[in-house]
């Protein structure tokens, strides 16, 4: 097996020539390239060389004291040193040993390619010849052999001829010279044949030494000189990597030192070091406090860095939400683009090599912006939380209210609240069993008033009542058409439009709950408000659109349904507020049915709406029943019910008695004792000439006795005068229109609203908006001054803001005429400009009462 027996044709000599050719090529490539390299390891190590002078021109140690970083370089640049110097050697080495090798081999493999190339033809040639030879030959023998059959011939007829005629004479030089011919022709073809013999004998033994000895052993011949070559080769490429190796243990070394180097940058300590070495004080941090004293008269309703929820900012955190979210896809778009145009210039320049990141100036501004649009991203995303995690947390519950409405901060709260009357005003928490009246129970009302006054009480042009048209109101039922409300006015825990400051009081106990009805953009919605924790709770029933009514759990086809099972089941209202429904609170005496009343004539115009003479269904007590008109908005409508809230805690003869409230449905009623005679002022004037002096001293004490109660419940009136008091029987004088057109410390000067009465209000509550008893105490002047000029208009013929500034400059009205001189007097220290200079209600009454007695001594006697 070789070339010897493998590569004998013709064909493969061929392409062994062609091997021979390729070999010869590469060896030239190679020869050339080392070559190149050689000169590229000599540049390179010149270059290195270079490279290390420079890296190491400024003693970086002597520079950098203490930087790992300078020693890591100047250990680096002493690698780069040997490095330079290592490929040099490698250079040279490459030089002389294989580059040198390369070159003979390359010669001496041209020549034996041209040898076997040579020699091959010989062979051939020669065997080729021998055979050509051979043919001739032959031929030649052929020729030969028809010259020596034609002589033969000749000789034979002479022969013959003389055998036959022997003395014909035809003997002699004629078959001699034939006989010559013949035997010349004879002699050349024996030797013909003779060469011939040898000539095969020649060819033949060449031809099986071409076949067996002379091609097979150039063949191998070639075969052991490429073998050869390509051991010589082998140790030349092995050279070459060996002088091309660059993990050789001297690199490796030199690798390893500068590692060790660079292992020992430590940037942490290094730098942590270096600060300690160059400590400073920083600069005190800036913090960004909420000022908490912004907050301390909101009674609550604004908490520090609490996002406030209410119904004066829904819709602002609702834009806000909406602004919010806008900006946080427009940040989180554009950051998204930068972060693509980040990767796609990472990719483009190469750069997702980590060392390449921190270098790049355009790509530390392109994460700059990215981590800016990410912390404003963030930003966004916190303060959307910041809004929408309050709003989520109100989830059902209903919103509270931003501003609180209620009575006026002077009065003492824990004086007017309802809660504290309670001596006066029984509650009924109705017991669990009572709590569920049937929806649809068709029946009877089994509703049960404790107030033996409040039942059975309809209102004229209702359907109950069809004798009367209903020519004043629209009574409509305002849970009509509300999801879930059937029976729903029938429970005791159902108390109707009764407004949330009035609810809030009422809840009292962790679990207390009730039903009411409140309105939100436009809509009537049913709300559960529960007592829990410190606070109150107040849940939205939920409506689906097929009408049924939930929280969070199951749906019911009715809100009283929904209660109970929220109730029996024990089950939070909702998860996020834990608040469990223990105690239903019913009603209390004071909340009537609208139905409990019937509404008879209008009898005056109150600021809120019309004045009726009515009668209680029930005991048929007659009553004054205020309405609040439909119209007004809900504040106006809690403010309305204000007055109810603190009449329901007096109980005084010359103060007008509450007798309830009507929030079941709208209009909202304050039902009152009714006092025959109406109003104190038309009665002076329709009286004037008929009252004696003793009746109208009558009226001052009674005056003086009701502010004297109001003052020691610390109730500040802020509108007394005698268009404000009614009269009774036997002339009886009653304090009325309680809190109608106050808010907080100041009149609202609105639509429907009474203005400020700047004839009748005390100069520091006008300049000052300080409203105190003493207040009341010059207002008090001015009512007994109406008294006694009987209906008379004060400061008559000046307009408010003369008479104003006429009071500023120390006027006083004159006394009208009749008025008793101490009477007089008290008008005057009524109106002492500093407030403390003002008497008390007690002494007041005192005085009046005194003068009363004496007067009516004197008129007796
Ligand atoms: P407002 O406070 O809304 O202005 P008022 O209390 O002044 O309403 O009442 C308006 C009018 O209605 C009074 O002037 C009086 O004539 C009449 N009125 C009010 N309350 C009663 C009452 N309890 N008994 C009889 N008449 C009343």
């Amino acid at each position: 097996m070789g070339f010897s027996t493998e590569l004998q044709g013709q064909g493969a000599h061929e392409v062994l020539l062609q091997r021979q050719d390729a070999e010869l090529r590469l060896l030239d490539t190679m020869r050339r390239c080392l070559a190149s390299k050689l000169k590229c390891d000599r540049e390179f190590a010149q270059g290195m060389a270079g490279v290390a002078a420079q890296a190491t021109k400024r003693d970086w140690n002597e520079e950098l004291p203490d930087s790992t970083l300078a020693k890591a370089w100047c250990s680096f640049a002493t690698g780069l040193s040997d490095l330079s110097r290592e490929v040099r050697e490698g250079a040279e080495n490459l030089e002389n040993k294989a580059l040198q090798a390369l070159k003979q081999l390359h010669e001496s493999r041209r020549d034996a390619r041209k040898t076997y190339h040579d020699e091959h033809l010989k062979i051939i040639q020669r065997l080729s010849s021998l055979s050509e030879a051979v043919q001739r030959k032959r031929n030649e023998y052929q020729k030969q052999l028809e010259v020596y059959k034609t002589t033969r011939s000749r000789f034979e007829e002479q022969y013959v001829n003389l055998r036959i005629f022997p003395l014909a004479g035809r003997t002699g030089p004629k078959l001699a010279e034939v006989m010559d011919k013949y035997q010349r022709a004879c002699r050349r073809l024996h030797l013909i044949h003779n060469e011939y013999v040898l000539l095969l004998n020649e060819a033949s033994n060449y031809e099986k030494d071409f076949r067996t000895s002379l091609l097979p052993g150039l063949l191998e011949l070639q075969q052991d000189q490429q073998e050869t070559t390509l051991t010589t080769l082998k140790k030349i490429m092995s050279e070459v990597v060996r002088f091309t190796n660059l993990s050789t243990e001297k690199f490796s070394e030199i690798y390893t030192r500068m590692n060790i180097g660079v292992r020992e940058i430590k940037p942490k300590e290094e730098y942590q070091k270096f600060a300690e070495n160059h400590k400073t004080i920083p600069k005190a941090q800036q913090k960004f406090l909420f000022d908490e004293s912004l907050t301390e008269d909101s009674s609550g309703k604004l908490q520090p860095n609490v996002i406030a929820v209410d119904n004066l900012t829904l819709d602002w955190l609702k834009t806000k939400i909406s602004e919010l979210e806008n900006d946080q896809k427009e940040v989180q778009g554009k950051l998204r683009e930068k972060e693509e145009v980040l990767a796609k210039s990472k990719l483009q320049n190469g750069l997702l090599d980590p060392l390449r990141i921190e270098i790049s100036a355009a790509e530390t501004q392109a994460k700059q912006e990215i981590e800016l649009l990410k912390c404003d991203d963030r930003q966004k995303g916190n303060q959307l939380s910041l809004i929408k995690n309050p709003l989520n947390e109100i989830g059902c519950e209903e919103i509270p209210p931003g501003c609180d409405l209620s009575l006026v901060q002077t009065e003492s709260r824990s004086t007017i609240t309802m809660t504290d009357t309670l001596s006066a005003v029984q509650t009924r928490h109705g017991r669990f069993q009572k709590l569920f009246k049937k929806p649809f129970s068709g029946g009877k009302k089994s509703h049960s008033v404790s107030q033996t006054t409040l039942t059975n009480i309809s209102v004229p042009g209702s359907p109950r009542d069809s004798s009367r048209n209903s020519t004043f109101l629209e009574m409509t039922d305002p849970l009509q058409g509300v999801p879930g409300a059937r029976g729903l006015g029938e429970q005791d825990w159902f108390h109707g439009v009764l407004p949330r400051e009035e609810v809030v009081r009422l809840l009292k106990k962790e679990g207390d709950f009730l039903v009411r009805e409140t309105m939100r953009n436009e809509e009537r919605q049913i709300v559960l408000s529960v007592s829990w924790g410190n606070s109150h709770k107040h849940f939205i029933v939920q409506n689906s659109p097929d009408g049924m009514v939930r929280f969070e759990g199951p749906a019911f086809s009715s809100v009283p349904e929904l209660v109970v099972y929220q109730l029996k089941s024990g089950l939070p209202v909702t998860a996020r507020s834990q608040v469990i429904l223990r105690n239903p609170v019913a009603k209390e005496t004071w909340e009537l049915n609208n139905d409990d009343v019937m509404l008879n004539e209008k009898i005056g115009r109150g600021n809120f709406g019309d004045v009726y003479k009515a009668k209680l269904r029930t005991s048929g007590q007659d009553v004054a029943v205020k309405t609040c008109r439909m119209t007004l908005p809900d504040e106006h409508r809690k403010k309305f019910l204000q007055e109810g809230r603190i009449l329901k805690q007096y109980d005084h003869p010359n103060i007008v008695k509450l007798v309830g409230i009507c929030v079941q449905k709208q209009p909202i009623m304050i039902v009152m004792e009714l006092v025959p005679g109406g109003s104190l002022l038309v009665y002076l004037r329709n009286n004037a000439n008929k009252l004696s002096c003793r009746q109208l001293m009558a009226m001052c004490k009674d005056a003086s006795s009701g502010m004297k109660y109001l003052e020691s419940k610390n109730c500040i009136h802020r509108d007394l005068a005698a268009r404000n008091c009614l009269i009774g029987l036997e002339n009886i004088v009653k304090i009325s229109d309680f809190g109608m057109s106050r808010e907080e410390e100041e009149y609202i000067v609105s639509d429907g609203m009474k203005q400020i009465p700047i004839k009748w209000t005390a100069p520091e509550a006008l300049n000052y908006g300080k409203y105190t008893t003493l207040c009341d105490v010059w207002s008090y002047g001015v009512l007994a001054w109406e008294i006694f000029a009987k209906g008379g208009v004060p400061y008559n013929g000046m307009s408010n803001s003369q008479a104003r500034e006429k009071i500023d400059g120390g006027y006083r009205m004159p006394a009208p005429e009749g008025t008793p001189p101490e009477m007089y007097q008290l008008m005057v220290r009524c109106w002492a400009e500093k407030p403390e200079n003002r008497p008390k209600f007690d002494e007041i009454f005192r005085i009046v009462n005194q003068l009363f007695e004496n007067h009516r001594q004197t008129a007796i006697m």
